[in-house]
């Protein structure tokens, strides 16, 4: 059986040319070329000799995600659903409907905080075990975790048609990218997996992509925020809230019941911020569940004590209204929310969902059939 290269680091890299009878340079060259120039082909690797790329044919597998079909919005949004083929990583036997969709958000002058950057939203897991009650996703249940190499792959198949464009400017092109860990999945239930694909994407040897530019939005999962707090490379943080009291939390999130909002709250404070991070608190503005002014002032309390800012997400319905058991609140309402919370200083940005007409913003994520398929 061949052996995927997609996903593995330099070192992991280094202990398969060994077992091939290779120098460790070689290793440094494949690694070069797959996430430096990023060719997926051994016969594109110019920097290896021909005889070790006819080698390598036989050896190994460069698999990435398969754009099984991409959906263009009317705002520039652009939601793939990409298929994962079985790995060797894959415990037998193989999980079902390995599908998963990434959103690619354009850089537009009114995309703010988004200035100058394309945004690359990008899943963990097929599908989420969570069971948030205002997400699409959530009705997936989990299919399964994807690997490291899925992880990357996403960035890698996204980025691939804008890049032979731009062939002049390719290595440039990933570090002008943000990458959000927002899309399907709860990225602290696949930790590993997830940690490795970050390494990668942050690696100055290979994809060299700022950690300020890479986001991992989490429903609170208190274990995988304290790991993360210990590594040396990580992504910014952000932990979706959506609710101030246990009770309204624990209804529309029943993560909270194993994981609260007050030893929540206090894992957050805790958090070591590095010198030039904030803390993201995303919170879906469900219209009479969680929106009142009380909630407001309440949530201004509870961030307080923490450089952070708040990202208000109003509710994004599914497919069709009434798919989910929630309305977005007014915009005045959205608006009166947020003068609360800035009332004294605290940051909070309302926003624009990307992409709505495709099933791409914030929560729709459910491989929804759409009329914009190109
Ligand atoms: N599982 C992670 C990351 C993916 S969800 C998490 O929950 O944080 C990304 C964001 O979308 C979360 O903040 C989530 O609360 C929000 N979201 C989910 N469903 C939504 C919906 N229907 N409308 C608006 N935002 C939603
Ligand atoms: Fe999972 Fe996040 Fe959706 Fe909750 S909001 S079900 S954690 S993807």
């Amino acid at each position: 059986m061949k052996t995927e290269l997609l996903g593995r680091s330099l070192s992991e890299l280094r202990e398969m040319a060994a077992g091939w009878g290779l120098e460790p340079y070689r290793a440094n060259q494949l690694y070069h070329a797959l996430y430096v120039e990023r060719r997926f082909r051994f016969a594109e690797m110019t920097n290896l000799p021909k005889a070790l790329r006819e080698r390598l044919e036989g050896l190994a597998s460069i698999t990435l995600p398969r754009i099984v079909r991409r959906y263009d919005s009317s705002d520039g949004t652009r939601r793939y659903v990409f298929g994962l083929d079985a790995t060797d990583e894959q415990p037998l036997p193989r999980p079902r409907s390995p599908q998963v969709e990434t959103v690619l958000m354009p850089d537009t002058d009114d995309a703010r905080p988004f200035a100058g950057r394309d945004t690359l939203c990008i899943s963990s897991q097929a599908g989420c075990a969570v069971d948030c009650k205002f997400c699409m996703t959530a009705t997936l249940g989990l299919l399964r975790n994807l690997t490291a190499g899925e992880i990357v792959g996403q960035v890698l198949a996204a980025l691939a048609p804008i890049q032979s464009r731009r062939a002049d400017n390719q290595r440039h092109l990933l570090p002008q990218t943000n990458i959000v860990l927002m899309g399907q999945g709860e990225p602290l239930l696949n930790y590993d997996a997830v940690m490795s694909a970050v390494r990668l994407f942050c690696d100055p040897k290979g994809m060299n992509l700022a950690q300020r530019h890479l986001t991992l939005s989490t429903s609170g999962i208190i274990p995988g925020i304290q790991r993360l707090a210990q590594e040396a490379v990580r992504p910014k943080l952000a932990v979706s809230l959506n609710a101030t009291t246990d009770e309204t939390r624990t209804r529309i999130m029943p993560v909270n019941k194993k994981y609260p909002l007050e030893r929540l709250m206090e894992v957050c404070r805790l958090y070591p911020l590095r010198s030039w991070e904030r803390l993201t608190f995303e919170y879906v503005l469900l219209e009479d569940v969680n929106d009142s002014d009380d909630d407001a002032h309440r949530l201004r309390k509870l961030v307080s004590r923490i450089r952070c800012k708040v990202n208000l997400i109003p509710f994004n319905p599914g497919p069709a209204p009434g798919t989910l058991p929630f309305k977005p609140p007014t915009p005045e309402r959205v608006a009166a929310f947020q003068k609360i919370l800035t009332l004294r200083g605290l940051l909070a940005f309302i926003r624009r969902p990307r992409g709505q007409d495709v099933q791409a913003a914030c929560g729709q994520l459910a491989l929804a059939e759409s009329a914009h398929i190109s």
